[in-house]
């Protein structure tokens, strides 16, 4: 019989969609990966006491209770995953990082830099590993994306264009949550902070930013009917200049009616383009002058075991990861990083950079001028 792996206790804080995603996210990696740790789903909280006991009974968590409190006091807790609205992402990182916990975050890590920052440098000071959620950037084809551009095939880098759309805040009607919060809230700051995220992993630190924002919905109303004056953007928008001599554009877009996780972009370089739809996410089309004149066109590479870690999940080419597969490839990064063996993938002062690009696109439009970042 080999050791048995050192165990590591997980405590999740919030059941809802991103909730699962934890859950599924740790149970998986430990099984698809052979991690140095055994993460085990320790306990589980919710403000919604039902809702914690039926995550605890689904997923085969110890315990569950409905003060989030009690997994930051339950010494047996190593990693806090918080999974809550964001302006209770501060106090509760903060909490866990005094209780000497490590602390896996969903973005936005806060609703404010400052806030983030703060974040940030009480978990440096304390030496936890943290990890905020962009599982976007754990798909393999991304890496692959990434790869390409660094390696010369598209030769020199002109042209971005990202965008994160959806439409589940098209109607006005019961969609006045945490999400339309003034503090922090708004499409950009959700969904545009991906499109940023991406922009970045591809491309290298985006160096001026200019923005804009619009509201489409005045008023939105809550699950109870009650009716809310909105503050935040709708769609925000923002040009942007790299470090690399490249300029480009991203868009977080929460009323892009039809649009149900459109998180793309396209590279446009000297040589080769690439384009890449989250809609097909296992897809990355790639397109070269290389090839012979009238008979060039974008071609498409499929996701396959070549494409590390794809074939832990899947030993065929083109049978494709889902959602949850980049949910456990980013739990199996953090944990790594945990282990001292690699470093952390998406720590809380890369959440924190997010959040200072976000800002400065919202300051920018506001100004109605270039900002440098
Ligand atoms: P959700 O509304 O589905 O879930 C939030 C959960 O938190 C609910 O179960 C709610 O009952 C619980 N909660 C609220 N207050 C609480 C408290 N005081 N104590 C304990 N639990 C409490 O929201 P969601 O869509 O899962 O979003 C949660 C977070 O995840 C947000 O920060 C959001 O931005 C982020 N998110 C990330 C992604 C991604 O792709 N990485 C996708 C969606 C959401």
């Amino acid at each position: 019989m080999p050791d048995a792996k050192t165990k590591c206790k997980v405590g999740l804080i919030g059941t809802g969609f991103m909730g699962r995603a934890h859950a599924f996210g740790f149970t998986n990696a430990c099984r698809v990966f052979d991690l140095p740790i055994e993460a085990e789903l320790h306990s589980v909280a919710d403000i919604n006491a039902a809702n914690a006991e039926a995550l605890a009974r689904a997923f085969g968590f110890a315990k569950h209770t409905a003060d989030w409190t009690d997994i930051i006091t339950d010494a047996d807790v190593d990693i806090v995953s918080i999974t809550a609205p964001n302006a209770l992402h501060k106090e509760m990182a903060l909490a866990a990082i005094a209780a000497g916990k490590h602390v896996y975050c969903e973005k936005p890590l806060a609703p404010l830099a400052t806030d983030a920052e703060e974040m940030a440098d009480a978990a440096e000071a304390a030496r936890i590993k943290t990890q905020v959620g962009f599982n976007y950037l754990c798909n393999p084809m991304l890496k692959l994306a990434r790869d390409m551009i660094t390696d010369g095939a598209l030769g020199e880098i002109r042209g971005y264009r990202g965008l994160h759309a959806e439409d589940f805040m098209a109607s006005p009607e019961g969609t006045a949550t945490f999400r339309i919060d003034p503090k922090g809230g708004g499409a950009l700051a959700d969904l545009g902070s991906h499109a940023l995220a991406t922009a970045e992993f591809l491309l290298g630190s985006i160096s001026d930013v200019m923005g804009d924002l619009a509201t489409h919905h005045s008023t939105r109303t809550d699950a109870k009917g009650n009716v809310h004056k909105i503050q935040t953007d709708d769609i925000g928008r923002a040009f942007l200049r790299f470090e690399n001599g490249a300029s480009g554009s991203i868009e977080g877009n929460w009323i892009a009616t039809g649009r149900k996780m459109q998180h793309d972009f396209e590279v446009y370089g000297a040589k080769g383009a690439l384009s890449f739809s989250q809609e097909r996410f296992n897809e990355l089309h790639f397109f070269t002058f290389d090839d012979p004149s009238g008979r060039q066109g974008f071609r498409k590479i499929e996701a396959a075991p070549e494409h590390a870690p794809y074939g832990l999940f899947c030993p065929a080419p083109g049978h494709q990861l889902g959602f949850n597969d980049l949910k456990a490839i980013e739990v199996a990064g953090y944990v790594s990083a945990i282990n001292g063996d690699a470093p952390e993938p998406f720590n809380f002062r890369a959440g924190l950079r997010i959040q200072t690009l976000v800002e400065r696109i919202q300051q920018s439009a506001r100004q109605g001028t270039w900002l440098r970042v």
